[in-house]
């Protein structure tokens, strides 16, 4: 189904269908407004946007109908160009702006764009913010500055230099440049391509790198999961490398294939990040509902916790702000700094494991083997959105009595038990319901999906 899909996160449609330079040039326009009515009372100041872009071939088209937008509201544009979301995150901050915007579509194929809105830390938008630019997108009352009062466009191009600056004030270079790791990165022609390499050179590594080219025609699928991993995997046996790198498309998520050429799951880029932060420092970490509790086992072995927060990197970043955490991140390959960027940032997360490779003396194989593991186990199935309630309220009775049970009901249902956890939640851009569930086999977590699955299809039978 061809359609605009909006969220708290952002907008993503595709080229030549739903996201047109209208479309685009509205939201801009609704940013710029929600901004400027930010500042009112601060005269003669205009609010500064940092906009930036991955390398999709849609991507100047877009860039043209958001900076048009942001001018025509009285908005500063600082055009950063191609950069990584991380990137453009960091730049808000830096340059002290306040918003940004980035134009990707993350992981999604070519033939999808997106937009994404961050607030003046670089973060993305609060569900608050999110409803307030909605409610002016679809209002049409959008601010309209005069001539005098148009947004003025500049560039800047120091993005790459300060975000590997900023990463490597966070890790022992010399350290891991003593080791002179040979790796293989995989940036599917996307925003890693320029600066990876940078911060790898920086480290020390002897670098193959694949997919190197930023022309956004991706080489495969850009989601950096398994089945799009074969060729970084054949890559990495051939180099007799340490390790095997892939990002998105927009380069905040990370996936690793260890010494031997085993995609080691995306599950794994937060868990390592945090076995080696716990081994610096103290403290608690964030991540969502659903990411695996590989990362429990990993805090409490360092006498630390683990807070969880609903799903959405904002609602993370939320969250490590409330309880002052360390560190954080989502199970999909996002590993959140807040010392670098409050974003998820695969170039932290690749320094990072290359300092723990260092410090250790051990193999990335040897490093996942230290770390419980888990299966998990997701479906997905229609669920008409007005059932959703009655399916979360129906799967919390059914599991009362269930001995060790814990409930936690912020965002949809996750539910704890000492043999593993189960989470339903119902999509907020399709009619769909997802079932996630984790244990120490298959069998147990496919158990516990059955059970909320068995809920879920009388609730729906009876709505
Ligand atoms: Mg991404």
């Amino acid at each position: 189904m061809d359609r605009l899909m909006v969220s708290v996160s952002g907008v993503r449609g595709t080229v030549g269908g739903t996201l047109t330079p209208e479309v685009a040039c509205r939201f801009a326009c609704a940013f710029g407004t929600m901004l400027v009515r930010n500042r009112r009372g601060r005269r003669g100041k205009r609010p500064t946007v940092v906009l930036g872009r991955d390398t999709r071939p849609s991507g100047p088209m877009l860039r043209n109908a958001v900076a048009a937008g942001l001018l025509a509201s009285g908005v500063n544009v600082v055009d950063l160009g191609v950069v990584t979301t991380p990137g453009a995150a960091l730049m808000t901050a830096r340059l002290r702006a306040d918003g940004g915007a980035v134009i990707t579509a993350s992981h999604n194929p070519a033939e999808y764009n997106g937009m994404k809105f961050l607030q003046s830390t670089g973060t993305g938008l609060a569900a608050d913010q999110a409803g307030r630019l909605a409610e002016i997108r679809s209002s049409g009352e959008f601010f309209l500055a005069d001539t005098e009062r148009l947004g003025v466009e500049t560039t800047n191009s120091d993005t790459h230099r300060l975000h590997v600056q900023a990463v490597c004030r966070a890790v022992d270079c010399r350290a891991v440049v003593r080791r002179r790791f040979k790796v293989v990165l995989d940036s599917v022609n996307g925003a890693g391509c320029a600066v990876t390499p940078m911060l790898l050179k920086r480290l020390g590594c002897r670098v193959a790198h694949l997919n190197a080219q930023p022309h956004g025609r991706f080489a495969h699928p850009p989601e950096p999961i398994e089945p799009n991993l074969k060729g970084l995997c054949a890559a990495v046996r051939r180099h007799k490398a340490a390790a095997g790198f892939a990002q998105d498309a927009d380069a905040d998520r990370l996936a690793i294939v260890d010494e031997n050429g085993r995609f080691i799951g995306e599950e794994y880029t937060l868990a390592l990040a945090a076995a080696f932060v716990l081994r610096h420092r103290k403290g608690k970490l964030a991540a969502n509902m659903v990411t695996s509790r590989m990362i429990d086992d990993i805090a409490r072995s360092a006498d630390c916790r683990v807070v969880r927060a609903p799903t959405g990197e904002a609602n993370v970043v939320a969250a490590m702000r409330k309880h002052k955490c360390i560190m954080g991140g989502e199970g999909g390959g996002g590993v959140i700094e807040p010392k670098v960027v409050p974003v998820r940032d695969s170039l932290v997360a690749i320094a990072y494991v290359l300092q723990y490779l260092a410090e250790t003396g051990k193999s990335l194989s040897e490093l996942v083997a230290e770390i419980p593991r888990y299966v998990m186990m997701k479906t997905k199935f229609p669920c008409p959105p007005g059932a959703a309630a009655g399916v979360i309220a129906a799967a919390q009775r059914a599991f009362a009595s269930r001995a060790g049970a814990r409930f936690d009901a912020s965002d949809g249902l996750r539910i704890d038990l000492p043999e593993g956890w189960v989470c339903a939640r119902a999509s907020n851009t399709e009619p769909i319901m997802r079932i996630i569930a984790e244990a120490a086999d298959a069998e147990s977590a496919g158990r516990l999906v059955a059970e909320v699955r068995r809920v879920a299809d009388s609730v729906i039978a009876g709505s």
